[in-house]
């Protein structure tokens, strides 16, 4: 069980309580931004590819708890670049837990060991390490060595010191099911309390496109995955009926304001994926001017074969919300592995041949365009 108790109940009162106003769309995870430098330089990344002006620059606390009140969901992921780097990080996570909302601190670790002191251990706050596989895998998919040693010390320093932790993993083209498995099994042994995976976006700015998956390949690579891990008990932090989907046994339309995104430039639309609406000034802006319609999965070009979770998950809690038996029989047989998946989801574009997996060397991974820590 990836999510807290705690947590899945303050979720589903206000869950309950949006349903009870009628309101058709609302968030529940802020993506907040408050800063695009790294001290890590993973080769294409979306973030710290900005100029250093930009990368200078820092949402102050005052903002950022100010977007936390403005949007009003009930967990906040922060997010960059590193946000270990900003000065006033403990005074924002502060502020989040203040307010009774879960955060979840996303961070490459390198800063973890050292900052860990300037944070209390909460039921409300959890780090979220950046973790993309094994040794050789992560290391290489951060373009530097060492990383993965130095992440994993810091999970285990976290942990003997009473913190929640959480790690983070994207999954790429040539993944292999047996090592995708070792690897959430060493994260399980390491005593993480949950494992939030996504299958990576293609990014436009990427340099290489060869490693991202097509859908009908992502549902058979999380097929292969979920069969090798039967009996696992992984502590996966998603909605069952998200990896239901992500296993090609759901069809859903994405809900990007599910995870609104706040940055240095302002509301992002329509995701913290691709930023092709620009940005609005206020989340009311976000939510009542943006042309939703023109977003998603066969609509617009960007949003080819994408199945990420910050589109996804929101559209799987919508239906956990619709059909509760459905979810709860999802959620204790587990995803299904076998049998006719469900029709993919239309496109403007021809592709990929079901079935087909490229094989990309591990080396090839770091090169690619990323948006997270
Ligand atoms: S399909 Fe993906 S990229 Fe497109 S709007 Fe939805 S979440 Fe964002
Ligand atoms: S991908 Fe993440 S860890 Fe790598 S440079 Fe960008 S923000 Fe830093």
């Amino acid at each position: 069980m990836g999510i807290p108790l705690l947590q899945q109940y303050r979720v589903g009162k206000y869950i309950l309580g949006q349903k009870l106003r009628r309101n058709r769309r609302y968030p529940l995870v802020l993506m907040l931004e408050p800063l695009f430098q790294c001290n890590l330089a993973c080769e294409g990344c979306g973030k710290i590819a900005h100029p250093d002006d930009i990368l200078a620059q820092r949402m102050s606390a005052g903002e950022c708890l100010d977007a936390v009140d403005e949007c009003g969901a009930p967990v906040v992921s922060v997010a960059g670049g590193e946000p270990l780097l900003h000065k006033e990080m403990p005074e924002i996570v502060d502020g989040i837990i203040r307010r009774r909302k879960f955060v979840y601190l996303c961070t490459n670790a390198l800063l973890a060991t050292k900052r860990m002191k300037d944070y209390t251990p909460s039921p409300y706050l959890t780090f979220s390490i950046h973790l993309d596989g094994d040794r050789e895998r992560h290391d290489a998919s951060v373009c530097q060595e060492g990383v993965y040693d130095r992440a994993t010390h810091a999970i285990r320093q976290l942990r003997e010191q009473g913190f929640r932790v959480n790690i983070n993993c994207t999954l790429f083209q040539g993944e292999d099911p047996q090592r995708a498995r070792d690897f959430f099994d060493e994260a399980t042994r390491l005593g993480v309390e949950g494992i939030t995976v996504s299958p990576a976006f293609d990014y436009e700015g990427a340099k290489r496109h060869d490693i991202f998956m097509g859908i009908r390949t992502i549902k058979e690579l999380f097929r292969d995955i979920f069969r090798e891990g039967r009996g696992h008990k992984w502590p996966l932090s998603h909605s069952g009926l998200y990896l239901d989907f992500l296993a090609g046994n759901q069809s859903y339309e994405c809900m990007p304001w599910g995870n609104p995104t706040r940055n240095l430039f302002g509301w992002q639309r329509p995701c913290y994926l691709h930023a092709d609406g620009g940005y609005a000034a206020t989340f009311r802006e976000l939510m009542d001017e943006t042309d939703w319609e023109q977003y998603g999965v066969g609509r617009h070009p960007k949003c080819e074969n994408c199945m990420a979770h910050c589109g996804f998950e929101a559209s799987a809690v919508e239906d956990t919300v619709r059909h509760p038996l459905k979810a709860l029989k999802t959620a204790l047989r587990g995803p299904r592995t076998e049998g006719p998946m469900v029709p993919d989801p239309p496109s403007a574009e021809p592709r990929e041949a079901p079935g087909t997996v490229a094989t990309v060397p591990v080396s090839a991974i770091g090169r690619v365009s990323r948006q997270e820590s």
